[in-house]
């Protein structure tokens, strides 16, 4: 079907506003008079219900085959859900996708939290925006990947996690599961600079209520908090990009803060400092990477069109970040990943915690007894993360041919893993388990391990693995190998095998 009948068929049986009428007579006069060059006009699922409903997976299906195949977006699939439903990723371009390296390349993602679709919709104006060409401008710096929905499972269900119960924003470093793992062999396949996972947050908390506020930041933008962070990339983040979104944000009349969690009766931080969410995994790549969390009020419904507009515009003044500053980004992230490439020897943070610094933080709040908005300054606020353990980045480790998931895990994260062909003797860095016990951390209950480490001679057996860390991933694979890492696989049901015996079977060659 051409893109006018396409339109044309589309207008019949639906509601119609009066932008879109207006456009599409516009469009009809264009091409009585023989105008060449018409551009269609697409409108997202949930502009056409007039913000009434949320777009179920059947007819963001339709729409995405609509906008697929347009001069500026072309959707391909993914990958398939555990229950068979079919995620795509849209790629958006002024020229082809990939093509010029001069572009910076932006990955965004929606919707990994079933029951949070505020982001979905939002990318899905986003994409009906550029289909429509009304955001040429902001393509000619940068080139997009858009995956609207991660989790189309449990959007179906109206539920956080998918369909066999999986909490897809806790599985970025197992990626055991279809979608996250697609996602980050996409990151991969392009190396996006920037990347933004779009959430939604609970405002009605008790924890929160009970001290006599009600956050109301229609968004809140997250940064990157591990310890391993490249000071540059946050700094960029915090400084630059975060007041940019803030200004454009109060200026279309929108509350807005940096991302916290705790509450007033607790320690008020920005996030987790752990790498298996879409955010950290991605930041721990040198990447400007981070999450954005709308509001979520009593139903999926409620106030569904603010909701909808105030995290598009918050995703629209990223973008226009971006497309102005695009070399600059492209050069700090460039210099951050060749440092990744280099950090044998140095330290690495194992430990981490988020501690009550200088810095003060002020965030708008509706207040219970007065339905009064005002600004409460933050109290007690963690505002900082400092590390509190750390190792020396070994240039190998070495990992056993009985350990061979440890080996697919790390494939799965693009790791160059090389198998031992012919037996050798190597001294390696042995690490023997002093005692591990069971404490509380972000609200989790783990293991935390103590160990000691002596050095030996070993006999490197075929079939046995080595991995270099002079990759981009370097600060991953100790995060994940090493004993004493808070975020390490010993926290993993899965791995907890690796602290049954004195000696961990994982060493270092330095
Ligand atoms: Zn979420």
């Amino acid at each position: 079907m051409s893109e006018k009948h396409r339109f044309a068929s589309r207008m019949i049986g639906n509601p119609v506003t009066r932008r879109t009428l207006y456009a599409f007579l516009f469009f009809f006069a264009g091409s009585c008079v023989g105008v060449a060059q018409s551009q269609a006009q697409y409108v997202a699922p949930v502009e056409r219900s007039g913000f009434q409903r949320v777009t179920s997976y059947d007819t963001l299906q339709v729409f995405l085959k609509e906008i697929g195949s347009t001069a500026i977006v072309h959707v391909e699939t993914l990958a398939k859900s555990k229950s068979g439903r079919t995620l795509v990723v849209a790629k958006v371009s002024s020229s082809k996708f990939g093509e010029d390296p001069r572009k910076l390349r932006v990955l965004l993602f929606g919707q990994q939290h079933g029951d949070e679709h505020t982001g979905k919709e939002a990318l899905t104006m986003l994409l009906a925006r550029f289909a429509s060409g009304d955001l040429n401008s902001l393509l000619e710096k940068i080139d997009l990947l858009i995956v609207p929905q991660m989790n189309p499972d449990g959007s179906e269900l109206y539920q956080r996690r998918t369909s066999d119960s999986v909490d897809l924003n806790r599985n970025h470093v197992l990626l055991t599961s279809p979608e996250p793992r697609a996602l980050h062999d996409l990151f991969y396949q392009w190396l996006p600079q920037v990347t933004l996972d779009v959430h939604e947050y609970g405002t009605l908390s008790r924890s929160w209520s009970d001290s006599g506020f009600v956050r109301i930041a229609d968004t809140q933008l997250g940064m990157l908090t591990n310890a391993n962070t490249s000071h540059e990339v946050y700094s960029l983040q915090h400084d630059e990009i975060f007041p940019y979104v803030a200004g454009y944000m109060h200026g279309q009349g929108y509350y807005f803060q940096e991302y916290i969690v705790g509450s007033p009766s607790d320690r008020v931080r920005h996030s987790t400092t752990e790498i298996n969410d879409g955010r950290q995994s991605f930041g721990i790549l040198g990447t400007v990477s981070f999450i954005q969390e709308g509001i979520k009020w009593r139903t999926r419904e409620d106030r569904l069109e603010r909701r909808v507009k105030s995290q598009f515009a918050s995703i629209r003044a990223l973008l226009e970040f971006c497309s102005t500053h695009a070399d600059k980004i492209i050069n700090i992230v460039s210099q951050e990943r060749a440092r990744l490439l280099t950090l044998s020897g140095k330290p690495i943070a194992m430990k981490m915690d988020h501690f009550a610094g200088m810095r003060d933080l002020r965030i708008p709040v509706r207040m219970v007894a007065t339905q009064r908005d005002t600004t409460w300054r933050v109290k007690p606020y963690h505002g900082e993360v400092r590390m509190q353990k750390s190792i020396s980045l070994p240039d190998q480790y070495i990992i056993e041919r009985k350990d061979s998931a440890i080996v697919q895990l790390l494939r799965r994260h693009h790791i160059i893993v090389q198998e031992v062909k012919q037996e050798a003797q190597v001294k390696v860095t042995a690490y023997t388990i002093d005692s591990t016990f069971h404490a509380e951390v972000e609200e989790d209950v783990q293991p935390f391990v103590s160990v000691s480490s002596r050095s030996i001679a070993k006999t490197l057996k075929p079939g046995d693995f080595i991995v270099s860390t002079k990759h981009l991933q370097s600060i991953l694979i100790a995060c994940i190998l090493e004993p004493e890492s808070m975020w390490g696989l010993t926290k993993y049901e899965q791995f907890g095998y690796l602290l049954k015996e004195k000696q961990y079977p994982v060493f270092r060659i330095q």
